[in-house]
């Protein structure tokens, strides 16, 4: 429900995004958002759901549940990774759609946001069938994607061999190639540099600023990273060699610690043969509970959503905690933060960095245009460290972090709107 003036309006409350009804409804006031912003930011613009029947190894049909929402895209195409996950509903796709728009706006990329997912494990499909999968969800959804429309990504338990079948998929069917109609593609097939540990790098960007006005120092920063997927691995991976201690990691099935050190190459080789960073000779066993209150300086939450809740937020002793994950804190958890003057730099910001050089990949495969990999760099830390600058500069810190970036991007979607007339 949703009130104007003391006057309820009668909206289908299924469709409401609920993040954004959560933070928003919270920032109301202070961004002085009349009920028609409100309502015109609180539900999607399309939203699709589909089933789709793929033939299975065993010769078997199986029926697959695919999500794609665009939730806006008053300033530009809507853009947005693919989720392969068995817990996936409706509610989280549009959530992380919402997410994806208030991103794309915070690091001032010409795209609105959008997200898709089909419920599935991936880890319980042979390599075929995963393929199968992917290619008959791009054949349900291949009307309202393209490069000027909808440009799909990677994102949880997605890579870039998936980008790859859709990418083929969709120039069957168009019967051309159009390489801009996805993002996260391989470098041969014209991807870009850069882009597997993009989103990790554009964190420690961020990160280093937001270490700067903390006046911390990275020889003395000790720093615990759940999630080993490619964000939480990487992020692992290029601290340890800037010189950072890296004192816990974590994957799904188990986590690892100690505090003298880890040496992340040898927990990455550990992780190769193995499945997992648990059980690694140079560390002792901890679960992933242990992990986000462990003793350290910077806690990266770099897998899935709510981790961070009001159960954990008190006993959290990191002094920034840096959202590579999408949505890992809970608005409870970030408050808590906030009282125990705890610097949380928000995933909107912190992990923008992987649509940022989606944002560089897809203007390549428009205009046929390669940069070696100093250039996307260079630009990739250029506009992450001015973002980061344009949400502090409306904070300096009296106000929650999260709230600057949601209204620096509420600001320019709205803006956008205006100027089209819809507002
Ligand atoms: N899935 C990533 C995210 O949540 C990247 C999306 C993209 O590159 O379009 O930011």
């Amino acid at each position: 429900m949703v009130h104007r003036h003391h006057e309820r309006i009668h909206i289908d409350d299924r469709n409401l995004c609920k993040l954004c009804i959560n933070e928003l409804g919270d920032l109301y006031m202070d961004l002085g958002l009349s009920a028609d912003e409100l309502e015109l930011l609180a539900m999607p613009r399309r939203s699709f759901t589909f089933h789709f029947p793929v033939r299975m190894d065993s010769g078997k049909t199986r029926m697959f549940v695919g999500h794609r929402i665009q939730y806006n895209d008053a300033r530009g195409p809507t853009k947005g990774g693919l989720r392969f996950h068995p817990e996936l509903t409706v509610d989280d796709v549009r959530d992380l759609a919402f997410l994806m728009v208030l991103k794309c706006a915070v690091v001032n990329i010409p795209f609105g946001g959008s997200k898709g997912g089909v419920v599935v494990n991936p880890k319980e499909l042979s390599k075929n069938e995963l393929e199968q999968v992917t290619r008959a969800y791009i054949r349900a959804i291949q009307d309202y994607i393209g490069p000027f429309k909808d440009i799909p990504a990677p994102d949880v338990y997605t890579d870039e061999h998936i980008m790859v079948w859709i990418l083929d998929e969709y120039e069957r069917i168009k019967g051309q190639h159009v390489p801009a109609v996805v993002t996260g593609k391989p470098y041969e097939l014209q991807g870009i540099k850069a882009r597997t540990y993009s989103t990790s790098l554009g964190g420690i960007y961020v990160l280093e600023e937001a270490m700067k006005r903390l006046r911390m120092s990275k020889a003395r920063a000790r720093v615990s990273v759940q999630g080993f997927g490619h964000v939480g691995e990487n992020a692992a991976r290029i601290l340890f060699e800037e010189g950072f201690k890296i004192v816990a990691v974590s994957d799904s099935k188990g986590g690892t610690m100690n505090s003298r050190g880890l040496d992340i190459h040898k927990v990455m080789q550990h992780k190769e043969k193995t499945g997992s960073v648990a059980d690694f000779k140079g560390g002792r066993n901890i679960s992933n509970a242990e992990l986000l209150t462990s003793d350290c300086d910077i806690l990266i939450p770099a897998a899935l959503s709510d981790q961070l809740n009001k159960e954990n937020a008190g006993r959290v002793r990191a002094k920034i905690v840096l959202e590579l994950a999408n949505a890992p804190t809970t608005t409870e958890a970030d408050q808590i933060f906030s009282k125990k003057g705890i610097m949380l730099v928000p995933d909107v910001l912190a992990n923008a960095g992987g649509v940022v050089v989606s944002y560089f990949e897809w203007s390549q495969s428009l205009t046929n245009e390669y940069w070696d990999e100093e250039k996307v760099l260079r630009k990739l830390k250029s506009v992450m460290i001015t973002a980061f600058h344009d949400v502090f500069a409306l904070c300096e810190n009296r106000c929650r972090m999260r709230r600057a970036a949601y209204q620096l991007a509420v600001r320019r979607i709205l803006h956008a709107e205006r100027m089209r007339g819809n507002l």
